[in-house]
Order: structure tokens, then sequence, then C-alpha cells
């Protein structure tokens, strides 16, 4: 069974989607193989990952917390590899044939553009990729042949709903969204938010960057710029809508007003599952939808005087070029300083917009320009002071 495993390479393992990923290559029964774990901070776990599913690499992107690290746990035929600059030898090495896109913002790009450039299946957990470089990155994809299958659970429903019918039938994408802990605080609610409140997400349980979007909303910002450029879609044809039972993943409207939606209980183990076995299912253990008892799915629209980050997202979407990896390193940069309790969570918004306002927009930019501009708008954020 083992020399048919399919070899996947996670960057980010000991992160929420890392830890999932390998739930779901443990119920593989060997159908599945990690040969490549990556992490930053949390070395121990990698080293007990590293234990358990022997790969053939482990990548420490943190070259000084690697260099302090107490390396003779891990197992012998694993290779330590230190720095971020190690990521794309690994992810274009032959034998990995999936790679598991799933670091925290802008920092996962260099490790999906090398597996996008190799031609590699690309499982797409890191957002951040395409709201930063989008056309960038689905040029490069065409051109190399590559794969980008999402593991978002609102774009891998999408992906699913569109098997329904033809894509130039498709009217537009409706994503769902939970509305986060705060769905119904008044503005002067959100105006005492604290660190620990927004850090405890009502129906998933994630990172502490990405809750903290869920609960501004940037995290849907970021969702609608992500559908606009994986589903080529205009950024008039993505919607929102609130859904607070996250069992409605995704919909898709077809022209004659068909909606076909995807539904699941919230479980990232599943969209992570179809994205390592596409075209194929595999049985899965994890929990069924129950409709034996009474249930209700209740759908609500957006509020964005309240959650204005949706706004900042539907600009991005329409104006694409430079905005997105402004907006993306000023949020990043943001949540940053609100986890820091340097920043109100009120204010998170308004910093990004203020930063996205100033800079030099660029139509057509270069990946060197993206950077420099991501670079640019963590420093502005990390002056900026609520006028
Ligand atoms: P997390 O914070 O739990 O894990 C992040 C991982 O990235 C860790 O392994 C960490 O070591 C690594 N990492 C952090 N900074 C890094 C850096 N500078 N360089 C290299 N590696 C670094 O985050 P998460 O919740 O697993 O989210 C990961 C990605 O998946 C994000 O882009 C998020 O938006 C997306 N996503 C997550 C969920 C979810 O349910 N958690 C759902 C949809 C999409
Ligand atoms: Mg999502």
């Amino acid at each position: 069974m083992a020399d048919q495993a399919r070899n996947v390479a996670i960057l980010g393992s000991t992160g929420s989607i890392g830890c999932r990923t390998l739930d779901v290559i443990r119920a593989s029964g060997g159908r599945l193989c990690a040969r490549a774990l990556t992490a930053h901070r949390r070395l121990d776990a990698l080293v007990r990952q590293a234990v358990e599913h022997r790969p053939r690499w482990v990548i420490a992107t943190d070259e000084r917390l690697a260099s302090a690290h107490d390396w003779r746990g891990l197992p012998a035929g694993t290779d330590l590899l230190v720095g971020a600059d190690r990521l794309p030898e690994v992810v274009q090495h032959a034998e990995i044939e999936v790679v598991v896109a799933a670091i925290v913002g802008s920092a996962g790009l260099t490790g999906t553009w090398a597996a996008t450039e190799a031609g590699k299946t690309v499982a797409l957990a890191n957002k951040e990729t395409l709201v930063v470089a989008g056309p960038l990155v689905m040029e490069l994809a065409r051109r190399q042949g590559a794969t980008i299958l999402p593991i978002d659970s609102e774009h891998s429903a999408v992906f699913q709903c569109l098997q329904a019918g033809r894509r130039q039938d498709v009217r537009r994408l409706i994503l769902t969204a939970s509305g986060g802990p705060f769905r119904e605080h008044s503005i002067e609610q959100l105006a005492r938010v604290t660190v620990p409140e927004a850090l405890a997400h009502p129906t998933w349980q994630m990172g502490p960057k990405i809750t903290v979007d869920s609960a501004t909303m940037m995290n849907k910002a970021l969702e609608v710029i992500e559908a606009r450029w994986l589903f080529d879609m205009r950024a008039d044809q993505v919607d929102v809508v609130i859904h607070p039972q996250s069992v409605v993943h995704s919909m898709v409207e077809f022209r004659d007003g068909s909606v076909v939606a995807q539904m699941s209980p919230p479980d990232m183990r599943l969209p992570i599952q179809y994205a390592l076995t596409y075209p194929e299912r595999w049985d899965s253990t994890y929990t069924q939808l129950d409709i034996t008892r009474p249930w209700c799915l209740e759908f609500f629209p957006v509020d964005l005087e309240r959650f204005p980050a949706l706004t900042l997202g539907l600009e991005v979407a329409r104006r694409g070029g430079t905005t997105g990896a402004v907006l993306n390193a000023a949020n990043e940069a943001a949540v940053a300083r609100f986890l820091a309790g340097q920043l109100g969570f009120h204010e998170i918004v308004p910093a990004c917009q203020s930063v996205l306002q100033h800079h030099d927009f660029d139509p057509t930019p270069s990946l060197a320009e993206l950077w420099r501009l991501d670079a640019w708008a963590r420093e502005e954020v990390s002056r900026w002071v609520c006028p």
C-alpha cells in the first residue's frame, strides 16, 4: 500500500490546518503520506509530528529558533533543513505530488509560488497568496500546468457547486459567513472588544490571525478577493450572506436562477480531504449531517456599517493591482498590534483603509513590487495612530 501513497508536503504543519491535514493523512490507511513538514515556532510539535509520520524532510523556517533548538529527538531518515529559503527545493522535488499551503499570512506566498512554478497540485489554505498576488499566481498556474484546489471551506464549496453546471452559465457566487462572535454587537460594543473575546470563535477552531479576521469580517473580505481570482469572476459576481450555523459553506447561482449549495457540518477535515483526493471522494468518519432532528438554517444580509472590512474587500476585488498586497499586509500588521494590546479592535479596519488610500497604486505590479509594498504597508501600520 505504502508505495502507492500520494506524497504530500505540508507547509505550516503545526498550525490548525496543518494538524487537521495530518488527521486526514492518519485516517487515509496509507493512501496519503506526509513527506515534508514545516514549522516556524512550535519546533517541539514539529519533532513529535516527525516521529509519528517519518517524513523525508522537516523545515524549520525561523533560523534563530531553529539554531537554539535541540533536534536530537528527530528520527533517523528525516533531514532537517533550516530557513524559509529551503521551502522551494523541497516543494519542487520530484517526490512531492501535492503541496498543502497552510502557512498563515503573506509568508505563505513563497512556498505556494514555488509549488505552482513546478506544476504541482497545490491544496490552498493560505488565502493570502491569492489576495496578495492572485493574477500572477493564476497566470503562473496556467503556464506551468499546476492545479490549485481550495481548502478554504467556502471556496471548496464553490468548487463543488460549480461542478453542477457550465462556467458560462454561472451568474454569481454567494459566500457564506458565520458572522463571527460579534454578529449582533453594536458599533459601541465593537469598540470595547478585548483580545480574549476576539479569539473565541463560535463555530470554527482556527489559528489566532484568522480568528481575529473572522471577528472583524476581514476574513470574508479576503475570501471575496480569493474567490474573484481563483474562479476568475468579476468582483460584482461575488456576494456574501451571513449564515450563523456554518452548515451551508457557500452557493453558486446559475443564469436560470437555480442556486446550488454545498452543506456539511463545520469541520475543516472535509475540504482538506477533498483537496487531497480530488477528483475522487473517499469515505470519512467525520461528523455527518443529522437531518432526523428538527433543524433550521438562517441567512441574513451583511451590515456594512458595523463590518466595513467587507467594503474594503469588494473595493480591492474590483481594483486589483497592488491593492490586495497592501490590504493584506496592513491587516496582518494591524491584527498583530491588536493582539499585542497596541490597537483597539475597532481600529484594525480604519488602519487598513488609511494605508490602502495612501499607497501608490499600480494596476499591473511585478512580484517584486508586491513584496516591496507588503513591507511598506507593515511599516505604515506600525506608525498609524487613530485620527
Ligand atoms: P495557524 O496560526 O494555526 O498556523 C500557521 C502555520 O504557519 C504554523 O505551522 C506556523 O508554524 C506557520 N507559520 C507562521 N508564520 C510563519 C512564517 N513567517 N513563515 C513560515 N511559517 C509560518 O494558522 P491556521 O489557522 O492553520 O491558518 C493557516 C492558513 O489557512 C491561513 O492562511 C488561514 O487563512 C487559512 N485557513 C485556515 C482555516 C482554519 O480553519 N484554521 C480555514 C480556512 C483557511
Ligand atoms: Mg473560510
